[in-house]
């Protein structure tokens, strides 16, 4: 296939969603429709056995929250679809904004009964910032739902987002009996205990078909033809430019969990949603079609498989073709990289990848040479931005209960820092660490993680600590600086100063002394 050919026909895209909404769900169930997993039970089964080997998946299960996120890699109706799942829970939206980051559009899944929720706004105005299309999907409709004009007004109100249905539902809960597709003209029966097989739709002439009256029952028929007509009344028609500029949703409604509405919302995103799209570097926009390789680190994860000691740089493609073996320069090191182990991500599986394209994501096995924000080219000085940088919110002290381990523990920390997990300071004075965090829950995992992956008992304490930050200035005023004030400063794993104030009095002060020194909150990570 032609070059400009295979980037044309990339979908790299999220699922964004309050957790319970159904995102796991209908991950599962694309990937069933994708032929990437036979059974829709097999990411599960394969789920469990790795929970079975690795204990801080435990916490996952015990809170009901996803906390790794990946990448699969998908085929459908001629479409190559990446999708990047993000972890639903709040404490760990750090990964979840990088990650959006790195796609080209977005799904909005919806509880039917619940309509927005915080997490889905929050998530939602991340995707606004980068004015990235959405595509809704309002899931559950064989349970007791919301009104479906009430939840479109909904999103239209709390997004202010214009909203377009693609198809009906006909009923809801026990009464649903199906959707109308809107685009297609043809009716989507639903068919309980249908399983894991897929529903075909029934082609129509538009809502006046006779084969209508016998196929839906008439008190059915007229709601259908009195809310479509409605439909169109209210809703904008749906136009591909309000999509792309992020003004507009399409909105499939369904139920993930019977896959039904799933096949026409993968059409749907395979139709109307970006292919990939231009890279903004500080230097310049990065066209996708360019002959040349580019690319930018937006995700580190260790220990991905406990067997092998790897650690994944999962780098966005943002230009050209990529080949197995080809030289790569890292812009922050100014190193050249040959590149002969990248890994492509087919659902579950990883395999060696032989060449991608602009839109793709590959992983690089590394040592932690590769860190998030880092840039990758052909030789070209390009610096690609807008992954975002957290202050840490919340100090904890960390320590290893046996302290014959204590080194060891260094070591995972610095690793989880380089995967973006936390913040690590290594104060100048004592000998316990400091990590920072957004979300106190990101504390147990980092624990087991420690725990199962280093083989090290650790204990989180508190501190009084207010905020930990960044010193950027001369050389020679930071060593001025560090020497006044050694009790409070620390080191982060690149080896940058930082300052851990105690309160907003100590901050002032330091700030007030050295008035040409930088005080930042986060650190660039490019
Ligand atoms: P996530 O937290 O967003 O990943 O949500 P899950 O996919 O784990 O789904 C949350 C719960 O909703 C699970 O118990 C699912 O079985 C259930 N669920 C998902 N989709 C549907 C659906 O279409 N109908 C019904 N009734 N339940 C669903």
């Amino acid at each position: 296939m032609a070059f400009a050919d295979e980037i044309d026909k990339r979908r790299t895209f999220a699922i964004i969603s309050h957790p319970d909404a159904g995102k796991t769900t209908l991950t599962e169930k694309l990937l069933l429709f994708g032929g990437a997993i036979q059974l829709a039970g097999e990411v599960k089964a394969k789920g469990e056995r790795r929970r079975a080997r690795s204990d801080w998946m435990k916490v996952e299960q015990e809170r009901g929250i996803s906390v790794a996120s990946s990448v699969m890699t998908f085929d459908f109706e001629g479409k190559t679809f990446n999708l990047l799942d993000t972890p639903g829970h709040e404490d760990f939206s750090e990964d979840t904004y990088r990650t959006l980051s790195a796609v080209d559009s977005a799904v909005m899944v919806l509880d039917a009964a619940k309509g927005i929720e915080k997490q889905t706004r929050k998530l939602f105005e991340v995707c606004r910032l980068r004015d990235m299309p959405i595509t809704t999907f309002i899931n559950k409709l064989d349970r007791e739902a919301r009104d479906p004009f009430e939840l479109l007004d909904e999103v239209e109100q709390k997004l202010a987002l214009d909203v377009t249905p693609a198809s009906w539902p006909i009923g809801m809960g026990r009464d649903f009996l199906g959707c109308y597709d809107l685009i297609h003209n043809q009716l989507i029966l639903f068919d309980r205990g249908k399983g894991a097989s897929l529903s075909q739709g029934i082609k129509c002439k538009g809502l006046d078909d006779p084969k209508l009256a016998t196929l839906l029952p008439d008190y059915a028929l007229a709601k259908l033809r009195e809310d479509v007509e409605m439909v169109q009344e209210l809703c904008p028609p749906f136009t591909l430019e309000d999509y792309l500029e992020g003004t507009l949703t399409p909105v499939f409604f369904g139920s993930a969990i019977n896959n039904f509405g799933v096949q026409e919302l993968l059409t749907g995103l395979g139709n109307v949603a970006p292919k990939p799209r231009p890279g903004k570097a500080i230097e310049r926009s990065v066209d996708p079609f360019e002959d040349k390789v580019s690319g930018f680190v937006f995700k580190i994860q260790a220990n991905m498989d406990p067997k092998h000691r790897d650690r994944i740089a999962f780098v966005r493609v943002v230009s050209g073709r990529f080949r197995k073996g080809i030289k790569l320069k890292h812009i922050r090191s100014g190193k050249i990289m040959a590149i002969h182990n990248a890994q492509l991500f087919l659902a579950q599986d990883r395999e060696i990848a032989e060449e991608a394209f602009a839109g793709d994501i590959i992983g690089i096995p590394n040592h932690g040479n590769l860190r998030i924000g880092d840039s990758l080219t052909e030789g070209e000085t390009l610096h690609f931005t807008g992954i975002p940088s957290f202050a840490p919110e919340i100090l904890q002290k960390v320590r290893s209960e046996d302290p014959m381990k204590a080194k060891h523990l260094g070591k995972a920390l610095e690793q989880l820092a380089e995967e973006g997990a936390a913040r690590v300071f290594k104060p100048y004075l004592g000998s316990d660490w400091v990590v920072g965090v957004v979300g106190a829950l990101q504390f147990d995992v980092l624990a087991d993680r420690i725990r199962t992956e280093y083989q090290v008992p650790v204990k989180f304490e508190s501190t009084t600590l207010l905020t930990a930050e960044w010193v950027e200035g001369e050389a020679r005023e930071i060593k001025q600086f560090m020497d006044q004030n050694r009790a409070s400063m620390a080191i982060d794993h690149t080896g940058s100063p930082v300052y851990l104030a105690r309160n907003s009095w100590h901050l002032d002060k330091a700030k007030d002394d050295f008035p040409s020194l930088k005080f930042l909150r986060t650190k660039e990570e490019v």
